[in-house]
């Protein structure tokens, strides 16, 4: 008896927890947190150290607040705040700069 073998693969991806973590529009890294909080998106880069805070309607998620940062973002209206870190770490500059030439 030759049992056809049917791979049953059921995709189910339970995602436990949203990632509340995106691309950050200036840096390119994956570091850009969103919190909302009383109607306010507080929005940082952990990388960079880009900040902004929007405001959002209350049915914005995370990933609604963020395509809206990134929207003002590149219309150039947002409000950036640098977080002024006192951390002298100019070494090791990984920036890529194109240039062409
Ligand atoms: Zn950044």
């Amino acid at each position: 008896m030759g049992g056809k073998r049917k791979k049953r693969t059921k995709i189910i991806k339970p995602k436990p927890k949203l990632p509340k973590t995106f691309e950050c529009p200036r840096c390119g890294r994956i570091a850009i947190s969103v919190e909302i909080k009383n109607g306010i998106a507080h929005i940082k880069c952990g990388n960079c150290g880009l900040s902004a805070d929007i405001e959002v309607p209350p049915v914005f998620d995370e990933a609604n607040a963020y395509g809206k940062f990134i929207d003002l973002y590149l219309d150039g209206k947002l409000e950036i705040k640098e977080s002024n870190k006192e951390e002298s770490t100019n070494e090791g500059e990984d920036k890529q700069v194109h240039t062409t030439t």
